[in-house]
């Protein structure tokens, strides 16, 4: 069988019997996409041997790019020694312990607790089971009203869907009527014409609205990213994490920060609440935690919550069968040991990122751009077809998506968001890398620019 031979029939059993995540199934089933056979650093390769440079990190999880034979390593040892345990009925495995220190160890002193779970879906469904176990062992049951943002992403659970703010998925799902939704802090398409500080207080106070609207004593919780990330990294103004936190404690309100992008070391520190100076009652992770390699999320639960949840008797009735995994730990173990002795986070931040940040800077002069925006290592860059007026390249997004295909049969794995193109290397990228990338980025957007004639 040749490779050519074989990759045509993969494809045509693709169409025929794999129904895709967030994929139009029947745009799919006739025009097919994209079989990748292999990756290597930040390379990846499709079965036709076309090679890209993954700008994406996979899906924002692949932080130390692919070639980490010491996770795969860990892995395998731990597939050996207990593929399979589970975590109920008092019973635990090594690595899922070990994990649950390492986890404390690298947040913030406040977290001592972590619950597993296999995905951010399913850490953002726990963190509704924590908040209202937490209100209902209170005696404050009518406290379970959350607040979220418009355009936030927190995964495709029923829960998850709801609790982010995404119409197209909410046009999908019957969703919680129990989750309200404030403007997201994006200046460039919320309040373009406000300066941002001050747009920034603006939003953050929608909270506070939103707080009186429905009563103090029935909203639990406030859940947001620090930077937004599948929403189109979006960074807010400086004045709005502050006013947000100042709200959730005079409020009595819980403070959620979803870390499942921001985590491990995406905006340059440990986790983006702490970039932003922000005090989490609950984190959410997944992701990067493994790099990628095994599925594994998880809610940092701090001591305001685990006091009162540990202190009362009756089962947290609430778990999955792979919470804990021991592989999916052996892996968390391995990733996180390589974060640390190996000094990524620091080093990306110290050296990767500016130099990142301050290429895509210089591409506001470029005419098609609008707005270039970023923090640590990721970035977006808005693509517009007249830069005073904001006026869009083109309807529904399509100028973006001919840019990010561009960049892709470029060799570039970008992505697109609305009419943003949007970027997150492996923190282990090399500089002449991220040079290379936002080379390949220019010459897609050129293309982009001579297609529509500007
Ligand atoms: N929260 C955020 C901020 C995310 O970006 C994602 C995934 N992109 C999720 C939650 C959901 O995670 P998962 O896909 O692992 O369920």
């Amino acid at each position: 069988m040749n490779m050519q031979a074989s990759t045509g029939n993969l494809k045509q059993l693709d169409q025929s019997h794999y129904l895709h995540p967030f994929t139009d199934f029947k745009d799919y089933a006739s025009r097919g996409g994209r079989v990748f056979s292999r990756a290597e650093h930040i390379y990846i390769y499709d079965s036709n041997g076309h090679k890209m440079l993954d700008g994406m990190s996979g899906l924002w999880c692949c932080n130390l790019g692919y070639s980490q034979p010491a996770i795969v390593e860990a892995v395998t040892e731990q597939m050996h020694k207990l593929p399979y345990y589970n975590s109920f009925f008092q019973c635990a495995n090594e690595p899922a312990i070990e994990l649950a220190k390492a986890l404390v160890d690298v947040t913030e002193e406040r977290f001592k607790h972590v619950f597993f779970t296999n995905s951010g879906s399913e850490a953002n469904d726990t963190n509704l089971r924590l908040v209202t176990r937490y209100y209902q062992l209170q005696g404050r049951p009518e406290k379970k009203h959350i607040i979220s943002r418009r355009n936030a992403y927190h995964g495709s659970t029923i829960a998850a869907a709801s609790l982010g703010g995404m119409k197209g998925m909410h046009d999908q799902t019957n969703g919680l009527d129990y989750v309200h939704h404030i403007d997201q802090p994006h200046c460039y398409e919320v309040g373009p014409d406000e300066e941002p500080n001050a747009f920034g207080l603006r939003v953050a106070r929608q909270l506070e609205q939103k707080i009186d609207e429905l009563g103090q004593d029935k909203v639990a919780a406030f859940i947001a990213e620090p930077v937004q990330g599948a929403g189109g990294v979006i960074i807010p103004p400086d004045t709005y994490w502050p006013e947000i936190q100042r709200i959730c404690d005079e409020r009595d309100i819980l403070l959620i920060a979803d870390e499942v992008i921001c985590g491990f070391g995406r905006t340059g520190k440990w986790f983006g609440s702490e970039t932003y100076g922000i005090r989490p009652d609950l984190m959410t992770f997944a992701k990067a935690v493994t790099n990628g390699f095994q599925p594994l999320g998880g809610v940092m639960v701090s001591d305001k919550v685990a006091d009162m949840l540990l202190s009362k008797d009756g089962e947290f009735a609430h778990g999955l069968t792979y919470s804990g995994h021991p592989a999916a730990a052996a892996a968390g173990l391995a990733t996180l040991k390589i974060l640390r002795e190996e000094n990524i986070i620091s080093n990306a931040a110290e050296t990767l990122a500016p130099h990142f940040q301050g290429r895509l800077q210089q591409l506001v002069d470029h005419k098609l751009v609008g707005q270039v925006r970023g923090r640590g290592m990721f970035a977006a860059v808005e693509l517009v077809r007249d830069k005073a007026s904001r006026e869009k390249l083109a309807p529904e997004s399509a100028g973006a998506v001919f840019c990010r295909n561009t960049a892709n049969e470029l060799g570039l794995m970008v992505r697109q968001t609305g009419d943003a193109m949007i970027m997150a290397p492996p923190l282990v990228s090399s500089t002449a890398e991220l040079d290379s990338l936002v080379d390949m980025l220019v010459q897609a957007l050129d293309t982009t620019a001579a297609h529509y004639g500007i």
